[in-house]
């Protein structure tokens, strides 16, 4: 049984169903996400978890104890989560010490300070515990409240937007942090973010939501190479759809040749089923393509994104068709310039045409 069960639960706010049968499972010790646009719903969903808001159907289930259903409620406080929020949310007033013992009051003084000492040197605070909230940085504020919400050994931890306030570098550098203090903790939990990169970091498996559902729940490398339905693939990473014909299970002529994929073509899970002859949109991801001065192929570079480690270029194809080439930065090209491409692909997602408004 998963740790974590939400099985097609929906919440409204008035008649606003933003949440709609939407299910989950997580297991013990796993890292979850919910990504997705703004107003997608994935703080309701937090909250809903956390015993906030109230189902209009469904249930969910905690270490195996059913804790939300449309009729029963088990009190937030009675579910063992941990909270960490966007604002940090410190008691300004509570030494960083007392801020991560405070769910632990009811222990004795020497309990509670070997754990708050214990989680101090697990967020790489050690000997920081009499400093206040304001002589801290963000980043460090931050470890603070998520020592905080770790020290009651929750059964699961809630993370909503936890980097949001603190700036691109800091982010990139605690998400990994973070990621390697949960897991030292030997928690579950589940991470709220809009920013794929945040999710990519610290995630094990990561559903993409878009109003009130989730479109794909799995892994990151899934979501980038298998996306289930175009929502998905636009959403993750950068790419371009080419027309296309399916001629066999391993093959598709698109406008660059025939793709011969080692592994069969993949339709997208979402579509009606991609057959042979049939029209298709292709996925062609940046990796998917590499510059090769040999190839009798050649493309256009119309932009170029200089990134360091690589270069994001755009290149026109010549029937029109504008596809995304990302490359060492070491094949650095001109605007205008004609160069070599082949394509490397050893799987091909396609999108049956017939279906396209719904796999949107
Ligand atoms: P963001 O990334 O911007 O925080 P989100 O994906 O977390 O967005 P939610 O905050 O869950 O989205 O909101 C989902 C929808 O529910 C939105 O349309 C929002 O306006 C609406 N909503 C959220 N809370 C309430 C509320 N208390 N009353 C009415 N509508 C609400």
């Amino acid at each position: 049984m998963s740790h974590l069960d939400l099985s097609r639960i929906d919440l409204a706010f008035g008649s606003h169903l933003v949440v709609r049968q939407l299910s989950l499972q997580l297991e013990k010790g796993r890292i979850g996400c919910l990504l997705g646009p703004s107003g997608c719903g994935k703080t309701t969903v937090l909250r809903c978890i956390a015993g906030f808001e109230r189902l209009a159907a469904g249930e969910i289930r905690l270490d195996g104890e059913v804790v939300s259903t449309p009729r029963h409620m088990l009190p937030p406080e009675r579910r063992r989560i941990g909270m960490v929020f966007q604002d940090y949310a410190l008691f300004p007033h509570l030494s960083v010490a007392d801020n991560i013992g405070f769910g632990l009051r009811r222990d004795s003084a020497a309990v509670r300070n070997a754990r708050v000492d214990e989680l101090l040197a697990l967020v790489g605070l050690a000997g920081q515990g009499r400093k206040y909230p304001h002589e801290m940085s963000g980043g460090q504020q931050q470890r603070v409240a998520l020592a905080r919400a770790l020290a009651p050994k929750p059964s699961l931890l809630l993370l909503d937007e936890p980097f949001s306030n603190l700036d691109v570098e800091l982010r990139e550098r605690l998400s990994y942090e973070v990621r390697e203090i949960i897991k030292a903790a030997d928690t579950t939990a589940i991470l709220v973010t809009h920013d794929q990169h945040e999710a990519f970091a610290v995630a094990d498996e990561i559903g993409i939501m878009h109003e009130g559902r989730i479109q794909q729940w799995d892994t990151p490398y899934n979501l980038y190479h298998r996306p289930a339905n175009r929502f998905v693939a636009d959403f993750i990473g950068q790419g371009a759809f080419l027309r296309g014909k399916v001629l066999d299970d391993h093959r598709v002529q698109i406008e660059l040749g025939v793709l011969d994929s080692t592994q069969p073509l993949v339709c997208c899970a979402d579509c009606a089923g991609c057959v042979h002859g049939s029209p298709v949109d292709v996925l062609l991801r940046p990796d998917d393509l590499v510059h090769d001065d040999a190839s009798a192929l050649r493309a256009e570079v119309v932009h170029k994104a200089f990134r360091g480690a690589d270069i994001l270029y755009t290149l026109r194809l010549a029937g029109g068709a504008r596809v995304l080439s990302l490359v060492p930065s070491h094949h650095n090209h001109a605007i205008g310039e004609r160069i070599g491409i082949r394509l490397d692909v050893d799987h091909v997602v396609t999108f049956s045409d017939e279906r396209a408004d719904e796999c949107a």
